[in-house]
């Protein structure tokens, strides 16, 4: 049992019964004196590949009742992120599946809302082009962000198309994101324009190993505001079945967790988990838990970057 007022009692009995919210935080859109708030975005009409990513912000609070399991948080970070902040599960986005365009502005909006309340937000798709509303409500607060984008495709296709392979080249071309300040790691499909964006391919990342390719982030980024998203397709189909468009060749859960880690003290000012489509995962659902886990420490980085700033968003 825990004393840590943070976590509801129904959530530090059994980890297989009590709420499915994300590391089982209380479920509320009150955000007063809140930190750090978890928004489920379960849409994927804007995959060139197989669906399914509609139902990923689901299993990914599934599987993170097991990765929030104890209260002295989640191993290997030293402290339980839930009593150093006030985290809640917002829930999920509302939109109506009829009219798909209307995702992008519920997103921004709501996106947009929560970050006004002076908290800091990790988005969990849906397939990627979720990200670009997410991207749209923090660089309106930011300005041009430093993109860390973690995933086995750049995501940044020459198109007017809006789908989840065109966003970073659209976000590029807005203003959201400084291309000269940002990195896309992991990537193994070819595409011939970078629009400027600095590239570790997964063949530098698995030769060179995850700390080179965190310390190769942090000379690109400096100190600026960093929005992080972490495509699950980001690692080997061998460690992530589950998702739309997986492609070979990729670093394994712990080499992703191991990058992630060490990208602490990185200036994170918001996020996202995405992609992780549960009708292909495999038994013992191993792709949301690596989903869940990987949001995990992403959470614990937006949450490091904001004591950092002295709080506020
Ligand atoms: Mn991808
Ligand atoms: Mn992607």
């Amino acid at each position: 049992m825990s004393d840590n007022p943070a976590i509801p009692q129904s959530a530090v009995g059994a980890s297989y019964a009590g709420p499915l919210s994300f590391l089982r935080c209380p479920y509320t859109r009150e955000l007063r004196g809140v930190d750090l708030a978890v928004l489920g975005i379960p849409y994927d009409l804007a995959t060139t590949n197989r669906p399914g990513a509609r139902f990923g912000p689901r299993a990914l609070r599934e599987q993170s009742a097991f990765v929030g399991e104890y209260p002295w948080g989640v191993w290997p970070w030293e402290f339980d992120l839930r009593s150093r902040f006030n985290v809640v599960d917002y829930g999920d986005i509302d939109f109506n599946v009829g009219y798909p365009e209307r995702m992008v502005e519920a997103v921004e909006q709501a996106a947009g809302s929560i970050l006004d309340a002076g908290v800091s937000l990790l988005g969990l798709g849906g397939d990627h082009f979720v990200a670009y509303p997410l991207l749209r409500a923090h660089a309106a607060r930011h300005g041009p962000l430093s993109l860390v984008h973690l995933d086995a495709h750049s995501d940044s296709w020459t198109s007017e198309d809006y789908n989840h392979g065109t966003m970073f080249y659209h976000a590029a071309e807005q203003g959201l994101i400084d291309p000269a300040h940002s990195i896309q790691i992991g990537i193994r499909t070819p595409n011939p324009e970078t629009h400027g964006l600095t590239i570790v391919d997964a063949r530098s990342l698995l030769d060179q190993g995850p700390r080179a390719a965190a310390e190769r982030a942090r000379a690109v980024v400096g100190d600026r505001p960093v929005y992080l998203t972490l495509d699950i397709d980001f690692l080997d189909p061998a460690y992530a079945p589950g998702t739309g468009t997986p492609v070979v060749g990729g670093p394994t859960t712990h080499q992703a967790r191991e990058l992630l880690f060490a990208l602490r003290g990185m200036n994170v000012v918001g996020g996202d988990q995405v992609e992780v489509a549960p009708a292909y995962d495999a038994l013992g659902q191993i792709t949301a838990l690596a989903g869940a886990t990987l949001a995990a420490d992403i959470l614990y980085l937006i949450g490091l970057a904001r004591a950092a700033r002295g709080s506020g968003r």
